[in-house]
């Protein structure tokens, strides 16, 4: 599998980085499988520098902040009146916690399902697991202020056989998500509060505590992203080195194989 970063700016969009976007592809049964993780604030344009979005397969959003899923109206747009308006593209399935549909509708003014094409809605709940072409994904509750799902996805490895990517979505550090990570070849996990915080629980971690993450769950790889673009990195890699020595900070168009 390759993990290309659209964009990785925690929270909402920086002067020259997307919020959370990331395209996943693996190749299968002679083909490119593509799954776009996340299509948050500032990430439609340069998706579109990266894949064509006709050729994605499916779509999984953790949760409804902007930062996360805003450009999904984006999208929708994008098919219903782009070049491709008037072909004949299957539905292009959309899964997430609860509410993001309507959070689609509401960014769109939209009234009906029309707003929601391209997309085939539906929502997956903590425990859930799911094919969708080589990948298997399964949903795991994350501790955030609304519902919000962290994902296990097992495809096709690059060296051969299979491989295991987690992402943590927006999380606070739970039991919960150390299980779903547990003994992945890749962990993506956020690391949206500052070093220096004094932090209300529930909502995000810092570097240490994705590197807490990283450690009892015993993956192989860190990757810490969803850094704010007003924090400086430097110390939250530290502090993620501190518990996981090798942690990677995600940087927008950087390619990592799984
Ligand atoms: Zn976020
Ligand atoms: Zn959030």
């Amino acid at each position: 599998m390759r993990l290309t970063v659209i964009g990785c700016a925690g929270s909402v969009a920086g002067p020259d980085n997307p919020a959370s976007s990331y395209v996943l592809e693996a190749d299968a049964d002679g083909r490119a499988w593509r799954l776009l993780l996340e299509l948050g604030s500032g990430s439609v344009g340069p998706l579109q520098a990266v894949v064509d979005p006709t050729e994605l397969d499916g779509v999984l959003i953790s949760h409804g902040h902007p930062d996360h899923c805003a450009d999904l109206a984006s999208l929708s747009v994008l098919f219903r009146y782009g070049p491709t308006q008037g072909t004949d593209l299957p539905p292009l399935p959309l899964w997430g916690p609860e509410g993001i549909d309507e959070r689609v509708r509401q960014v769109e003014g939209a009234t009906d399902d029309a707003g929601l094409e391209p997309f085939a809605w539906r929502a997956m709940a903590p425990g859930e697991t799911r094919e969708l072409g080589p990948f298997t994904i399964t949903a795991a509750r994350a501790w955030h202020p609304v519902p919000a799902l962290a994902y296990r996805i097992e495809g096709p490895a690059e060296v051969g056989g299979r491989a295991t990517l987690v992402f943590t979505g927006d999380t606070d550090l739970s039991d919960e998500v150390v299980e779903v990570a547990a003994g992945a070849d890749l962990l993506l996990a956020e690391a949206g509060w500052a070093h220096r915080d004094i932090n209300p629980p529930g909502i995000h971690l810092t570097g240490r505590q994705a590197g807490e993450l990283a450690r009892r769950a015993g993956v192989n790889r860190l990757v810490v992203t969803h850094v704010p673009s007003w924090v400086d990195p430097a110390p939250t890699l530290a502090q993620a080195r501190a518990e996981h020595p090798d942690a990677q900070l995600a940087t927008r168009g950087v390619i990592f194989t799984v």
